[in-house]
């Protein structure tokens, strides 16, 4: 990959950077839905449309276990140095681990990390890492939904070391990151908001659930019913998101970035389309740029139509170089959803 920034509308350089986890054909999962193919259809769609050479490469580094034992708890890694050793084994029935999956894991990890430090120097002002296995389910001491490391938790974490202090997580993965929910419930220099389809796999991310202690009011989640389409999901970044993002004031955002509530995705009911992601991007750069100078840094999570995940994660990438996606959704959003919306902004006095 050549690399070349792009020039936005305001005429400033962009630059994005772009981190693939070459180690993740050793976690061979066989058929699984979470499978190779999925990384390599997203790496040919950016080759076919011209993307991949826009982007700034980033060579990604195994993560240490130091870094991710700030996130998960030793008994864990325990647990995974056991199953390697035994040659694999399924951890839930979701979640298998072969011989190769440990050290997929890590550099997937590592890769997001790496997209932390590009982003942290200003290398590259957002970044994003095509990575497997996912992370958002796995909490500190338990690995499931296909996750074995939550690397965009980790990476809150490293990026705290890296001086910046105030993390916001945007999750629109159709699943609920109820690991990532868990790690910072309490802690409220973590902003967590997810839109999810609900109810649904794990079965968390009701929108009474909003943190505890110091963390209260730092989860924010907006669930949607089956069908729920670009105009719900956009309504919920708008209405229940921006205020929350633009008051937390974050160094930092992570994104969460699963593509399963496409409609085209075999596991789901959300019918999310590309154009419905890129108004997604659109609006998490826009409150990078009010809150970070753009720093955004997206880790792949779930999307299991291989076509539809690559050009997905295009319409992303093609919104991160600069281009201003169409503003007015298809479709009305649910009475429902407005519903939902409503009652999370009463109880959080918004
Ligand atoms: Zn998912």
């Amino acid at each position: 990959m050549r690399q070349r920034a792009s020039l936005r509308h305001n005429g400033s350089v962009e630059r994005v950077g772009f981190s693939y986890n070459r180690d993740h054909v050793e976690h061979d999962t066989g058929e699984h839905p979470e499978q190779a193919a999925r990384l390599e259809a997203v790496l040919r769609g950016l080759r076919a449309s011209g993307l991949a050479e826009q982007l700034v490469p980033i060579e990604p580094v195994a993560a240490s276990r130091d870094v991710v034992l700030r996130v998960h708890r030793p008994a864990l890694l325990e647990l995974f140095d056991k199953v390697e050793r035994m040659g694999g084994a399924y951890l839930d029935p979701d979640t298998v681990m072969v011989p190769g999956s440990l050290s997929a894991a890590f550099t997937a990890c590592g890769a997001v990390l790496r997209c932390v430090e590009a982003v942290a120097d200003e290398r590259v002002t957002s970044a994003f890492a095509a990575v497997r296995p996912p992370g958002h389910h796995a909490t500190s001491q338990r690995a499931m939904g296909f996750c074995l490391v939550n690397h965009v938790a980790v990476a809150a974490r490293y990026a705290q070391t890296l001086g910046l202090e105030r993390i916001a997580i945007v999750d629109f993965d159709v699943h609920h990151g109820n690991g990532t929910q868990d790690i910072f419930w309490r802690d409220a220099s973590v902003l967590y908001c997810s839109t999810h389809q609900y109810p649904f796999y794990p079965g968390t991310g009701g929108w009474r659930e909003l943190g505890e202690g110091a963390g209260y009011g730092k989860t924010r989640n907006v669930p949607l019913a089956s069908g729920g389409a670009d105009a719900d999901l956009w309504f919920a970044f708008d209405r229940a998101f921006a205020p929350a993002v633009l008051e937390h004031r974050p160094d930092l955002i992570l994104v969460s970035a699963g593509y399963d509530a496409h409609v085209a995705d075999p596991l789901a009911g959300l019918v999310a389309t590309e154009a419905g992601y890129a108004g997604l991007a659109a609006r998490i750069r826009r409150w990078a740029e009010e809150c970070c100078r753009g720093r955004a840094v997206f880790a792949l999570e779930g999307g299991y139509h291989h076509e539809a995940l690559a050009r997905s994660v295009s319409a992303t990438l093609r919104v991160l170089l600069g281009e201003t996606p169409a503003d007015e959704p298809r479709g009305a959003v649910r009475p429902d959803t407005r519903e939902t919306v409503e009652a999370l902004l009463r109880l959080v006095g918004q």
